[in-house]
Formats: C-alpha cells, structure tokens, sequence
C-alpha cells in the first residue's frame, strides 16, 4: 500500500512487540527515526499500571526512554481496569480482555507516531482490532487512527460470519462464553441495528473507511442488550454486551441501535451530552418504531413518559446540567431532556417546512466537515428551527412546553405518521 509507505517515511515509526501472560502486557518497543528520550500514554490514569520504564520527573503520563536498546515494559491490565471498568481502559469480559490502545501502547512525545504492532500469542488466544493487518500478522496503525483510539480485544475470540449491507460491512468478533442465544440470534441483532442506521444514514454510520469493528461479549443477564460502548473517530471499535441468559427479545432491544447510533453522531469539539446522548436517545425510540422493533404506540408512549418524568428543568437549565453531568450523575434527566429538545426541533422543522424537511436532514448535515463546537451546534438547530427554539430550551430554568408537542401527535395524525410511520 503506497500511501501507508508514505505515511511510514514520513513520521518515526514505532514498533510493537506484545506478549501476553495472563493479566500483563509484556511489551517491547522500537521507535525508529526519533532522538527523543520522553515516552507518554494519551491516557490520563492509565499510568499506574505500566512498570519497567523511569516515570518521567514532572509529567505524570510520561517515561524516560533507556539510554539504549529497546524499551521495555508491562502493563498490568488489572490495575486498568480497577480505575473505570470499562474499555476505556480496560474490561475483563471472562474469556478476553477489551483494552484501549491509548491506555498501554506508549508513543514518542511531541510527534506524531505511525504504530506497527506485532502480538506474540499462546496457543487458542487471539486478538481482534480496527487496524488493517499484513500478511505477515503485522498491525499498521497510522497517527490519525492512533490518535482516533481503538478497542483491542485479546483472549478467546471467535469470528462471526461478515454482516454486509448496503456499502459497509462489520466483522463481529464473540467472546467466547457460556450463552443461551444462538450465533445467529447474535448476528441478527446486530444486523438488524445496522441495517435500520444504514436506512437513516444513507450508508455506513461510521466515518471510517474499513469494515466496522464489533466486540460481542455475554454477562450475567436476561435482559438481551446489556451496556455497550464506541469509540467513533477513525475507524471504530465497538462493544455490546448481551445478557448470557437472554434467549429472546435481540429484535426489540434499544442498546444496539443507541450503541451504533452513536457511530454516526456530528463531530464535536468538546463534550456536551445533551446533544450526543439527548439526540440519540431520541433516535432510539424513533428509529425502532420505523423499523417495526418496537411498536409505534409504545415508543410514544416511552418518549410521552419519559418527557412527564424528566423533561422539565425545575430551576436548573440542561446546560448547567449537561455541563456537570460527572458531579451531578444525572444521566437519565440529562439524556431525555435532550431528546425532547430533539423532539420539539423534529416536529417544529418539519411543520415550518409543510414536511419536506425533518431533523433527520438536520443531522445528517451535521455529520460532515469539521467538528463543530456547542455554540455552532446550537446555533445551526436554532438556524433549523427558525427559531432560538434549541437556546432556549437549554437556557430554560423554569417550564418547557412539552404538554404542547404531544398534543399535535396524536395517535393517527399526519405528523406523527410522517415520524414513526412504516
Ligand atoms: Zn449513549
């Protein structure tokens, strides 16, 4: 591939050796074309669990490079996850860990760094990334997938047939374990949520390039969706958790269309939940009642309760507590506040419009050129709406006027039947 020989000559390349044994990494590094001495984790945190290297004296996520051979070190993949539990930093999912690249491969700092990674695996153990892979078992990871971050899974794995649909695909990758649902119940799950994001977003959902990456994992559950996660710059990773004890319901559950939803979300600078969590809280519901995976009534009755139950601001606006959702924890009035915004935005477009536009054009526009801060995101709804409707509702302390929304969707009316409709 010429332009990866390009990228290659261009940038110092760092070469990874990585051996597991058990819960540690061992891992041996060589960066070619780079007199530095400092070596650093992108990750916050994910220090404490690499040893073999001097820290650095003043910069926590930093090392000294030896003053010669190699660099060698460890990281303990438990002493990750025992700061979040989640494939941020790592997951024990029983038969794998699912670790973040950026949380244990350390790059030379103040450079940007093409990776080629190597792993050295026990009999049985294999690894399943993003990254496009050479004949030899070569990963190569070019600086701006480095920096778009990946899920490596590492244990016992095994590959699912290749889900295909209409210009992507996804490489489904199960840890293995005790489950009740089939290898098919499982593809079709995913394929299901797929092919409903691939109607919405005209295609791939993922800005990426190569086949999507999915992590299937089961945990102790009947419930068929479970939690999931994505990093969606780049080339994705994903990992969905399906309750080991599930033996229905994968067509009607929300955590795989919310999950791959995600993967389409507009880039943003900085981190504003109201809008990516809030708008695809929202989709989740709508998306699945035009697909038929939950019926239409209930899906509107989800969206009418929840509004009732947490859209309406009581003296605090979604901004502040959007802004705070770390301290304030909370999740569930933050999330739907946000989808009634999108809610009150849908519905107010495609009335200004007589129903040639909605807010699904809306976001899909967001989706392409550069990421776009808060201020713009509000500023291109309010632009949508006509309005200052999206700054507005945020800035809002006291009362927002859902009771009003639902009233012009009535069971049966054309508006609603323009959202929801089959
Ligand atoms: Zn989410």
């Amino acid at each position: 591939m010429t332009w990866l020989a390009l990228v290659l000559a261009a940038t110092p390349v760092a070469q990874f050796s990585i051996e597991p044994l058990g819960a540690t990494l061992k891992v041996e590094l060589t960066v070619s074309g780079w007199k530095g001495d400092c070596l650093c984790l992108d990750m916050a945190g994910a220090e404490v669990a690499i040893t073999g290297l001097p820290p650095h004296p003043a910069r926590k996520e930093c090392f000294l490079r030896p003053t010669k051979g190699p660099v060698r070190y460890a990281v303990n993949l438990e002493a990750l996850r025992k700061l979040r539990d989640d494939p941020d930093y790592a997951a024990d999912l029983g038969a794998a860990w699912l670790f973040h690249d950026a949380a244990t491969l350390l790059h030379p700092d103040g450079v940007d760094t093409a990776l080629r990674v190597r792993f050295t695996l026990p009999q049985g153990t294999s690894v399943a990334t993003p990254w496009p892979q050479e004949q030899d078992g070569t990963f190569t990871v070019t600086p701006a997938q480095f920096d778009a971050g990946a899920y490596l899974a590492l244990g016992t794995l095994r590959t699912l047939d290749e889900v295909k649909l209409p210009g992507f695909s996804a490489r489904l990758t199960l840890v293995e374990g005790k489950k009740a649902a089939t290898d098919a119940q499982l593809r079709e799950w995913v394929r299901g949520a797929l092919a409903t994001l691939g109607t919405f977003y005209g295609g791939t959902p993922s800005r990426g390039t190569r086949p999507l990456h999915l992590v299937l994992a089961g945990m102790p559950s009947e419930d068929a969706g479970v939690f999931g996660s994505v990093l969606r710059r780049g080339d994705p990773s994903v990992m969905l958790l399906f309750g080991s004890q599930a033996t229905a319901g994968f067509e009607g559950d929300w955590v795989a269309v919310h999950e791959l939803f995600h993967l389409g979300n507009p880039p943003t600078t900085g981190r504003f939940p109201w809008f990516v969590e809030g708008f695809t809280t929202y989709y989740t519901e709508l998306l699945r009642a035009r697909s038929g995976a939950k019926p239409e009534a209930q899906a509107w009755e989800t969206l009418a309760s929840s509004a009732r139950e947490y859209c309406q601001p009581e003296g605090t606006s979604l901004t502040e507590r959007s802004l705070n959702l770390r301290v304030n924890h909370e999740w569930m009035r933050v999330y739907w506040s946000g989808a009634c915004l999108a809610l009150r935005l849908d519905v107010t477009i495609r009335q200004r419009s007589h129903g040639a536009r909605s807010l699904d054009d809306v976001m899909r526009e967001l989706r392409k050129g550069e990421p776009r801060s808060e201020a713009e995101v509000i500023a291109a709804l309010d632009h949508a709406a006509g309005s200052p409707l999206a700054s507005t509702h945020l800035a809002e302390t006291k009362h927002v006027p859902m009771d009003e929304v639902f009233a012009l969707l009535e069971p049966g009316s054309a508006l609603r039947q323009a959202m929801t409709g089959r």
